[in-house]
C-alpha cells in the first residue's frame, strides 16, 4: 500500500489496531470510495474492504460525469483510492463475508479470515446484473451492449439500435421509449417478454420495430466498434427461412437489478419491494449501518453514487461527534 507521508499517515499507523475504527466502509466502488475521502479529510479512522469487482468495470468509458466525462471508470477509481490514501484511509482488497453487532461496534469478518471493528459501518456494495439468457450477451456487456441511455445513449444518436427483452420487462420497455428521444430506429427483440396489446400498439404508433423470434446469439459485428449482429430462431417456421441474422449499430438490454445487500439483510435492516430501505442521509433501519450508491438505488449513476457517498459520510461524521459529546456531558454529570 502506498501512501502519503504526513501527519494523518503517521496516526494511523500508531493507532491501536484491536481498537475500533470510526468507520468501515464496505465497498470500495464510486459511492464508497467518494465516502471515505470525505470521512478521511474529516480525520476519521476509517478503512475501506472492497474485493475489486465495481458493476461498470466491463466498460472502456463512463459518461455523463462532469468534468471527467468518458473517463475510464477503473482509472477514476484508482485516482479516487490514492486520494482517500493521501488522506489518511487504509484500504484492504478482500470480501467481507459476516458483520455483527457487538455492543457499541460492529464486527466485519472477511473471506481471508481478517476482523475489522468499527464504531459504524457504511456499506457500499453496488448491485450485480443479471442479463438475459442470451449466448455471446455477457461477452459485449459494457462495449457493444448497454442498458442505460442516460450513460451511453449519446454515443449512439442516430444509429440503428436493437433492444434485446428477456428479463426485467417494466425497465426494459421504458428504455425503449427513452431510446427513440436518441434515434429512430429501434428494433425491439422482445425475447419472451409479454407485451400488452396498448404496449405494441404505442410502441407501433412511435416507429419501434418489433421481433417476437427468440434471440438464438449476439456477436460483435466486425465492421463497427460499437456494432452486433443478432440472429433469431423462429420456432414457427422451418427450414433456412427460420434462421436471420441481423446487423445493428448497437445494442441495449435490460438486466435483472440484484442489490448485493446479503449483509443487510443479515442484519435485520427493514426492507420495502425487495431493496433495503434508505433513510434520509443514508441511515438504515439499524443504528450505526448506513448505506450508499446502487446498493439500495438502482438507477444512481456514478455521480450520484459518489453524491450519496459524500452526503452519507457528512452525517456518519456528524453523528460521531454527537455520540462523543454525550460522552463528554455524560463524564462532566457523572
Ligand atoms: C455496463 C455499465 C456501464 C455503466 N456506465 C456508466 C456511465 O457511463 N456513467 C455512469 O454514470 N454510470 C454508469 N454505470 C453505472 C455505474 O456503474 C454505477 O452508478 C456505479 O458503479 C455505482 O457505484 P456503487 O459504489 O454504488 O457500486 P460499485 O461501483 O459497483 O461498487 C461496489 C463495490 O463493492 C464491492 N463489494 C461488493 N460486495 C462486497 C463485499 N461483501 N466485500 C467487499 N467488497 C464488496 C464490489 O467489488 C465493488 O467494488 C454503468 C453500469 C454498467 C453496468
Amino acid at each position: 500500500m502506498t501512501r502519503c507521508n504526513n501527519t494523518r499517515r503517521e496516526q494511523i499507523i500508531t493507532r491501536d489496531i484491536t481498537e475500533p475504527l470510526d468507520v468501515l466502509i464496505i465497498g470500495g466502488g464510486f459511492a464508497g470510495t467518494a465516502a471515505g475521502v470525505t470521512l478521511a479529510r474529516a480525520q476519521r479512522t476509517v478503512r475501506i474492504i472492497d474485493n475489486g469487482k465495481p458493476r461498470n468495470r466491463f466498460s472502456a468509458h463512463s459518461h455523463g460525469i462532469m468534468g471527467r466525462d468518458g473517463a475510464n471508470p477503473m482509472e477514476l477509481l484508482d485516482q479516487g483510492r490514492s486520494e482517500f490514501m493521501t488522506f489518511g484511509g487504509e484500504v484492504t482488497q478482500d470480501e467481507v463475508t459476516s458483520l455483527e453487532q457487538t455492543g457499541n461496534a460492529w464486527t466485519a469478518t472477511t473471506a481471508e479470515g481478517r476482523q475489522f471493528s468499527a464504531r459504524q459501518v457504511l456499506m457500499a456494495t453496488g448491485i450485480t446484473d443479471e442479463l438475459p439468457d442470451v449466448p455471446g450477451l455477457s461477452e459485449l456487456w459494457g462495449s457493444r451492449v448497454f442498458h442505460c441511455p442516460y450513460c451511453h445513449g449519446y454515443e449512439v444518436r442516430g444509429r440503428n439500435l436493437a433492444v434485446i427483452g428477456g428479463r426485467n420487462l417494466g425497465f426494459t420497455t421504458r428504455m425503449v421509449h427513452l431510446l427513440r428521444k436518441w434515434t429512430d430506429r429501434v428494433t425491439f427483440f422482445t425475447n419472451g417478454l409479454s407485451l400488452s396489446e396498448a404496449d405494441r400498439a404505442l410502441f407501433e404508433k412511435r416507429g419501434v420495430v418489433l421481433m417476437d423470434a427468440p434471440v438464438s446469439r449476439v456477436q460483435p459485428d466486425p465492421e463497427s466498434k460499437t456494432g452486433v449482429l443478432v440472429s433469431t430462431t423462429d420456432p414457427n417456421e422451418a427450414g433456412d427461412s427460420a434462421s436471420a441474422t441481423r446487423a445493428f449499430e448497437a445494442c441495449f438490454t435490460g438486466p435483472d437489478f440484484h442489490p448485493n445487500d446479503q449483509l443487510l439483510r443479515a442484519a435485520d435492516c427493514e426492507s420495502e419491494n425487495g431493496w433495503v430501505v434508505r433513510h434520509p442521509n443514508g441511515k438504515t433501519s439499524k443504528a450505526g449501518l448506513w448505506t450508499a450508491g446502487n446498493v439500495t438505488s438502482s438507477p444512481d449513476q456514478v455521480s450520484q453514487a459518489m453524491g450519496t457517498g459524500v452526503a452519507t459520510a457528512i452525517a456518519i461524521d456528524q453523528s460521531l461527534l454527537d455520540e462523543e459529546l454525550q460522552q463528554i456531558q455524560g463524564q462532566a454529570h457523572g
